[in-house]
This record gives structure tokens, C-alpha cells and sequence, in this order.
């Protein structure tokens, strides 16, 4: 991390500023990674008396700023600037060969989309929110983001990508704004990682032609729900068939999991019509009735063989938001605390820095044995990292290592 925060430019007059850009981007990290705000104050009480601290020690952090020195240098970085770290942490995992678990299908990696809003107020604004006129004339100042994570369904951990703001322009409609997003979300993910084949998984908002065109433009695989209330014409379409390819299994509660298929079908009635290949799972319990029935359009090629582990990968989803978004919001983060607003960028640069600390919590599980012994010893996530927090008010360690011991 301290080499990926030193890499950043810093366009700052040099002699002018006392607290360099790596320390104070490492100590905004560092609240986020222990998910204490007050850990600045904390670390500063050990250095006066001790002359020594944990975030020098953990993070290499030489001085310790205060909580407004550094809202103000954070405000000014560009976010931007921290794209590379998602890819560089990618490639680590990737080159280490934790990734070859998320494949959905042989070399791809399924990457679900999901909008999610960080910040929502009446009074505090910045240059960076959106804003929208309700009755009366009140304005409501957000940030919402297009969130990407890497998921599979076997596996716990997501994988988070660099997000994209949502902007809005006069006069667009909420959902244009989305697709804008989609479409810059798309080409930086191809930009980030040229090789990789992914499939780009979304909500039956993204169901439509100009998304997958975006996709296909990406050159990428989609995955998206298609709500049979959306797609009238692809529903008569399917109709018209006797029977639809399907198979069928009963588990040992006498449960009937039921799935259908077709491939190259239109998916609206245009003149010019974009095919897609459709798939469907059903819940049928014991009684007969069906309780469950979910759809989807996709470009790859449906069968006997893959509908299973399609459906698996649609149905897991929902991972993005219980997992990311949920974990980012109620499980300590803080991710809209009041850590201030800034002016320009500082309330979208710590929804990152909130981002990549759970990025490095997730890389935790994945691949470490001594945070894995750790979690275990302590039950609960939540009961290992308030040991930690009192810990390192108390005691001074070498590094995050010693800490774990
Ligand atoms: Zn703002």
C-alpha cells in the first residue's frame, strides 16, 4: 500500500507543505482499515509520550496530521489517482493464483454492477454532488457511484473494482445517467485488465439494447436479469414454442428445481432486433406450487450442460449488495460518517479509501493463514477488529504482523 499511496502525484508546492501526500492518504486509510475515527488522536498520545507509534510502525506514516490538515490535502487529490491500486492488487491476486477460483466459466471472470449512493443530504454539498430540486424548492446534494465487485457463488469474498461516479446533466434522466456510468465503467474495466475475459453481470435496469451494446463494445459477456413484465414481445416470443429445452432435478425435500432455455431470440420488436439467448430457473416445493421463478438474457450459448452454473451465478448477485455495500454501510466503515465533505473530492476520495481497506480486509480472508487463525480464535469479525483497535491504543508493536501475533 505505501509504495501504491507514494506513487500518486502530487501537484502541491513542495517547500509549502509540511504533511506529504503518502502520509496523510495512508492515515485516512489507516482510520478506515482499523475503522476507528478517532485513531489519529490515539496514535498522536503515544508519540508524545512514547516517541513511537503504530502508524508509523504499521503504516509508515512519519507525521501525524490533524484531522483538518488532512481533509484538506485529500480534497484535493484527484480520484482518479487511485484506479491503479484496484489493478495492481487484481494482478497480485491473480499472479497468485486466488483468482482461478472466481471463474464462472473456463478463464472468465463474472464482474456484477450495481448503483449504490454514499452520501445524501439537504445542507452539505460539494462541487462533486448531484443535485435534485424536490417541491418547495428544496435541493437534495448526492454521491452515488456504479459499483463494480468480482464474485462467484462458492466463494464469500468479493472483489471490488474501481467504482464510476454517477453524474447527472440537465435535463438526463436518472437512468441515462446510469447508462453514461456504465459505459465509462466498461471501458476503464477493459482498460484496466486488456486480457481478461469477463461477464458483466446487472439488474433488469440493464436488460435493454443500448447496455448490451456497451458490453459487446467492451468485449465483454453480459448476464442480465430480464423481468418478464420488461420484455412483453421476448415473452409471446417464447410462448409460441410447445415446449422450451428444459431440465429438471428433485433434491431430497422433494423440491423441484426446474430450468428452460433459448437461444437466439429477440429481445424487443424492433425492426432491427438484438438477439439474445434467454434462460429461466424455477422453485417448485413439494406441494406443487411454484414459488420461485427468476429470468435472464445472456450472450452465451445456453445448454444442459452450463444453465445450472448460469443460474447459480445470476442468483449470487444479491453478494454485491449484502456483502459490499451492506458491510461498507453498517459494519463499522463509517463510510458516511462524518469525516467532513470537503469541497471538491474528498467525499468520493474516502468512499475509495473506505473501498480499498475492505478490498484489504477481503485479501485478508482470502489469502492469509495467520488473519484466518486470528478470525477464527475471535468468533466474530466485528469482536477480532475491536481487539485490535484497544490494542493498538495501549501498546506499541513492530508492524501489523506483530499485531496479528
Ligand atoms: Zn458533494
Amino acid at each position: 500500500m505505501a509504495t501504491c499511496f507514494s506513487d500518486i502525484p502530487d501537484s502541491r508546492q513542495q517547500g509549502k507543505c509540511i504533511y506529504s501526500q503518502h502520509d496523510v492518504l495512508m492515515s485516512a486509510f489507516a482510520c478506515m482499515f482499523f475503522q476507528d475515527p478517532s485513531l489519529l488522536h490515539f496514535q498522536t498520545r503515544l508519540e508524545q509520550k512514547h516517541q513511537r507509534n503504530n502508524l508509523r510502525n504499521i503504516f509508515k506514516v512519519d507525521n501525524i496530521g490533524s484531522n483538518n490538515q488532512l481533509r484538506d490535502v485529500l480534497d484535493k487529490i484527484p480520484s482518479e489517482a487511485l484506479s491503479p491500486i484496484f489493478k495492481d492488487f487484481h494482478e497480485k491476486l491473480r499472479r497468485h493464483k486466488h483468482l482461478e477460483d472466481y471463474a464462472i466459466l473456463p478463464n472468465v471472470l463474472m464482474c456484477t454492477i450495481d448503483g449504490t449512493q454514499y452520501h445524501s443530504s439537504t445542507s452539505v454539498h460539494c462541487d462533486g454532488c448531484v443535485t435534485k430540486e424536490h417541491q418547495l424548492s428544496e435541493l437534495t446534494y448526492s454521491h452515488g457511484v456504479l459499483q463494480g465487485a468480482i464474485m462467484h457463488p462458492d466463494k464469500k469474498q468479493v472483489i471490488p473494482v474501481m467504482p464510476e461516479v454517477i453524474r447527472n446533466k440537465d435535463g438526463t434522466k436518472k437512468q441515462d445517467c446510469e447508462l453514461d456510468a456504465s459505459k465509462r465503467f466498461i471501458a476503464n474495466l477493459r482498460a484496466a485488465h486488456p486480457r481478461q475475459k469477463f461477464l458483466l453481470c446487472g439488474d433488469g435496469l440493464m436488460s435493454n439494447r443500448p447496455m448490451i451494446e456497451a458490453t459487446c463494445a467492451g468485449d465483454m459477456h453480459y448476464l442480465f436479469v430480464a423481468k418478464p413484465g420488461n420484455h412483453k414481445y421476448l415473452v409471446e416470443w417464447l410462448s409460441a414454442y410447445d415446449v422450451l429445452p428444459t431440465t429438471e432435478f428433485t433434491d431430497i425435500k422433494g423440491n423441484s428445481h426446474i430450468y428452460s432455455w433459448k437461444n437466439d431470440v429477440p429481445l424487443n420488436g424492433n425492426e432491427k432486433p438484438i438477439m439474445v439467448n434467454w434462460f429461466q430457473y424455477q422453485f417448485k416445493n413439494s406441494s406443487g406450487k411454484i414459488t420461485k421463478t427468476h429470468s435472464w438474457v445472456t450472450d452465451i450459448e445456453m445448454n444442459k450442460t452450463n444453465v445450472i452454473a448460469m443460474t447459480k451465478a445470476g442468483r449470487c448477485r444479491w453478494k454485491i449488495e449484502n456483502e459490499c455495500f451492506n458491510t461498507l454501510k453498517n459494519q463499522g466503515y463509517h463510510l458516511e460518517h462524518n469525516y467532513g465533505h470537503g469541497d471538491k473530492n474528498l467525499s468520493y476520495n474516502m468512499y475509495i479509501l473506505t473501498l480499498l481497506a475492505f478490498y484489504f480486509h477481503q485479501i485478508f480472508e482470502l489469502t492469509d493463514g495467520v488473519y484466518q487463525a486470528c478470525r477464527l480464535s475471535f468468533g466474530s469479525k466485528a469482536h477480532l477488529w475491536e481487539n485490535f483497535r484497544a490494542s493498538i491504543r495501549m501498546i506499541i508493536v513492530e508492524d501489523w504482523a506483530q499485531l496479528m501475533d
